[in-house]
């Protein structure tokens, strides 16, 4: 299996390499060269299987000869054993037709558990094997880091480096991030915003010989092992309600397009999936993309759903790759209109083909908080805020054909929104009661290239 970066000019990869990678060295991201189809048989017998299973017979054609099938096999295994619940992505019901995909019983308490979790396994097995280190740098807007340092901590060939926008992230999140004590995990608090820690991170990937000398490998949610890693659970959904003998539709809180994203690549693998609803917070670059066809920043505006708050949807980039007809030259033409005037106007062919699949709504924070109220009165169901913001979106695309929302974070991740919405105020799940009495270990770092790396490479093991 081979992967090609979205702006054509990067060395074409095998998984593992593109896994390890990252960030494609033209800038662009990694996606594979054809995608694997599952036939309408090998779809219906996912149907009673555990989630491990069905993971790998799923994610198996992505992979190519990077990992055996054993390999493979323990790998999943062991990514989801930490998990708090049996079935890994329980399925709920809302209302009648429309249904909760509880992605939240990992380690961290949200869905980014489900990609990197498997990938610090993956991670581990490549690294052994090859008798290499790397050192991970992520940026985060509170989810991804913790997910990754628990997927890393104590890895004897990694460090890992976090960088997080300072005061942006909820005292939950930021507690996960600094608690742990493991000497190869390192928790950065930047002066800025999560796009300042996006942009920092791309400039560390583009700067080679640092790339290069440290050994830096990526896990954000540009790394194709998380896309793939995701996929998995829209079809155990689907296949739950009926697939492939009946249509789902998917509403996905979004912000980086990583995780509507492999809805898409589900869909293209055979899923028969209606529509794929993007719900964007008061940070609604891709709705208004959708509606006006002008991708455009705008800024970022805090919210009470701050793992959504973004201007730059990085994900967004293969989206356009395929509606661009799979042209890496457009991509990059694009990509540098974007860079260099902050906008650009997708073409009309490409819009008519992201409109296919995609529809999208915007939530207010008022309606974020007013749909968990709503939704625990009518339904018994707490939400976290991004999760709310999903319901209120999905609420509007409702009809024959059955809808799952994604539950992207457990509410006592968000404790204060919830509480505010509902005076109720959701308790961590008993694993991670202590949380608030660890000691926290974090380094304050400026929004400045030259000062990261020299502090990454100060505190990097040898
Ligand atoms: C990361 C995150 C999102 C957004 O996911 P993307 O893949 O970036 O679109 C939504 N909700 C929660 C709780 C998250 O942590």
């Amino acid at each position: 299996m081979n992967y090609v970066s979205t702006r054509g000019q990067a060395p074409v990869l095998g998984f593992g390499e593109a896994m390890l990678t990252g960030l494609a060295r033209d800038g662009g991201l990694y996606v594979p060269q054809d995608i694997p189809t599952l036939t309408t048989d090998q779809i219906a017998g996912l149907a009673g299987s555990s989630y491990e299973e069905a993971a790998f017979r799923i994610m198996r054609p992505f992979v190519g000869d990077a990992f055996t099938d054993d390999e493979f096999r323990a790998a999943i295994d062991r990514a989801y054993q930490g998990f708090g619940h049996a079935a890994r992505a329980p399925l709920k019901q809302l209302a009648p037709n429309h249904f909760l995909l509880e992605l939240f019983h990992g380690p961290t308490l949200a869905f980014k558990d489900f990609a990197m979790q498997l990938i610090g396994q993956l991670f581990q097995i490549a690294l052994a094997r090859d008798g290499r280190r790397v050192t991970i740098v992520g940026a985060t807007s509170g989810d991804t880091g913790s997910a990754a340092i628990e997927a890393f901590r104590g890895l004897s060939n990694v460090d890992v480096f976090i960088l997080f926008p300072h005061g942006r992230v909820s005292d939950v999140q930021r507690r996960q991030m600094t608690t742990p004590s493991e000497a190869n995990v390192h928790a950065l608090a930047l002066d800025g915003d999560f796009d300042d820690c996006q942009s920092r991170l791309k400039d560390m990937f583009n700067d080679f010989s640092f790339r290069d000398e440290v050994g830096l490998a990526g896990v954000n949610s540009i790394n194709w092992a998380r896309v793939l890693a995701q996929v998995v659970y829209y079809f155990t959904a689907a296949v739950s309600l009926g697939a492939p003998h009946r249509k789902v539709s998917f509403t996905v809180p979004t912000g980086n397009f990583g995780d509507i994203f492999a809805g898409d690549i589900a869909r293209r693998m055979g899923l028969p999936i209606d529509k794929l609803v993007i719900a964007a917070n008061q940070n609604d670059i891709l709705d208004r993309c959708l509606r006006s066809g002008r991708y455009q920043m705008d800024g970022v505006k805090p919210s009470i759903s701050p793992s959504m708050d973004i201007q730059i949807s990085s994900n967004f980039e293969r989206a356009l790759f395929d509606a661009y007809g799979r042209d890496g030259a457009a991509v990059a033409r694009v990509m540098e209109e974007m860079k260099a005037t902050g906008g650009f106007t997708v073409s009309q062919g490409a819009l008519q083909s992201l409109r296919e699949i995609f529809a999208s709504g915007r939530v207010s924070e008022e309606e974020t908080r007013a749909t968990i109220a709503a939704t625990l009165a009518q339904s018994a169901e707490l939400l976290c805020p991004h999760s709310a913001v999903g319901v209120k979106v999905a609420n509007s695309h409702l009809g024959t054909v059955p809808m799952v929302t994604l539950a992207t974070a457990h509410p006592a991740k968000f404790p204060d929104a919830v509480e505010a919405a509902t005076g109720l105020r959701p308790g961590l799940p008993p694993r991670m009661a202590d949380l608030f009495e660890r000691p926290e270990r974090v380094t304050r770092v400026p929004n400045d290239l030259s000062a990261l790396e020299t502090l990454i490479r100060e505190r990097r093991a040898l």
